[in-house]
């Protein structure tokens, strides 16, 4: 028996541990010169005209930009019923209240439609995610936020490297946060940036990410403002540097083996299949199982697969059934199509060291199970 099939993988490689040890080895471990460098080469990556700022998470990225928008308590911000927890979190830190609304069940993704049926003179923001790589339909987005005035922040934690309308996510101008966790498409450890066109939001953010520390001409320090401890060190800067370099091979092959599912996976009504989209960054590939048409719980169809050799994941349950949320007052049945992916949902093992056997063996479990082959 081969070792478990992870539904993800981090890519390391010879190139990241010679950077991580030139590091290690240099005497600069925390913040300095690997990490504007990182800040250069994404600012390159998504081809100039922006700003780009390195953090410690996505999550600080996400906090950061929401205090540097001004959103705060007495303000409500839009986010999707379905997404990692950090998304509506950030929101509660800063003192301000997630309105959740629901998602399409084909691209997991909000859509304008929802986000105008919740606004009200609160409303100050609004946070799409771009669920599993695929990028939300921002044009509506942007418009609608327009004429409303609303800060749209983009949550790109998954979503590096993903392109809508043939430009990548975090080129267009508006504050976008990327996520560089082990399990995101590129890694920096733990680490995000926020890409942003507005050079006094750049600067403003570079205050809140460490300490509300800002110094003069003649280096002297001042405080105008709170900040915190968000900064990303240099080691996890080399690392990203070195990942990012990589980073449209290691989509190439997360965009072949997603082929591979589409075209290897068995046809059968219990079972649906995640959205494509060409600009696709494939972080995840998240198919919604009717384990319940089948007779079975999730819990045993997990172990099913494990006992085949697969760990498969479940991303995410929805948000607002979290206990915490369902203090704030929300409740089942609200959020239909959140909730039924939060149910439903398997994340299949997806990372560019995954082969395409692997995917034959993934797809030939499932065709077993379902009894049906292709
Ligand atoms: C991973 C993730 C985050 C948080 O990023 P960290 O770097 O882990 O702090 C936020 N939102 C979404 C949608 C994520 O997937």
């Amino acid at each position: 028996m081969n070792a478990t099939l992870p539904f993800t993988r981090p890519t390391i490689e010879e190139v990241d541990l010679e950077a991580v040890r030139q590091v290690l080895l240099s005497g600069w471990l925390t913040t300095g010169p690997k990490a504007q460098e990182l800040e250069e080469a994404i600012t390159r990556y998504l081809g100039g005209g922006i700003q780009v700022r390195v953090f410690n998470s996505g999550t600080s990225a996400l906090e950061a930009s929401l205090l540097a928008a001004g959103v705060g308590p007495g303000d409500e911000v839009v986010v999707p019923a379905m997404s990692f927890v950090a998304t509506a979190n950030v929101v509660l830190r800063v003192g301000a209240r997630p309105v959740f609304v629901d998602v399409d069940a084909g691209s997991r993704n909000l859509c304008a439609s929802a986000v105008e049926s919740v606004l009200n003179p609160r409303t100050r923001a609004v946070m799409p995610v771009h669920f599993a790589g695929m990028a939300v339909d921002m044009a509506p987005i942007y418009e609608l936020a327009e004429s409303r005035s609303l800060v749209v922040i983009e949550d790109a934690a998954q979503a590096i490297g993903t392109a809508y309308r043939g430009r990548k996510i975090g080129s267009h101008g508006n504050p976008v946060c990327f996520s560089f966790h082990p399990n995101k498409n590129i890694t920096t450890i733990e680490g995000g940036a926020l890409a942003v066109a507005d050079p006094d939001f750049a600067k403003h953010i570079e205050r809140i990410r460490f300490h509300g520390i800002e110094r003069d001409a003649d280096g002297n320090m001042d405080v105008p403002e709170w900040g915190g401890k968000m900064n990303l060190p240099d080691l996890g800067a080399a690392l990203g540097l070195a990942q990012l370099a990589r980073l449209d091979d290691f989509i190439a092959k997360r965009r072949e083996l997603a082929q591979g599912y589409f075209e290897r996976l068995p046809v059968h009504p219990a079972l649906r299949l995640p959205a494509d989209d060409p600009g696709h960054s494939w972080h995840m590939f998240c198919v919604c199982l009717d384990c319940a048409a089948l007779g079975r719980r999730r819990s045993e169809i997990l172990d099913h697969f494990q006992r085949h050799g697969i760990a498969l994941g479940t991303h995410y349950p929805a948000i607002p059934l979290f206990s915490l949320y369902r203090r704030l007052g929300y409740d089942r049945g609200v959020f239909p199509v959140a909730e039924w992916i939060g149910e439903q949902t398997l994340t299949l093992p997806l990372f560019p060291k995954m082969t395409m056997t692997d995917v034959d063996h993934v797809c030939h479990v499932f065709s077993e199970l379902l009894g049906v082959s292709r």
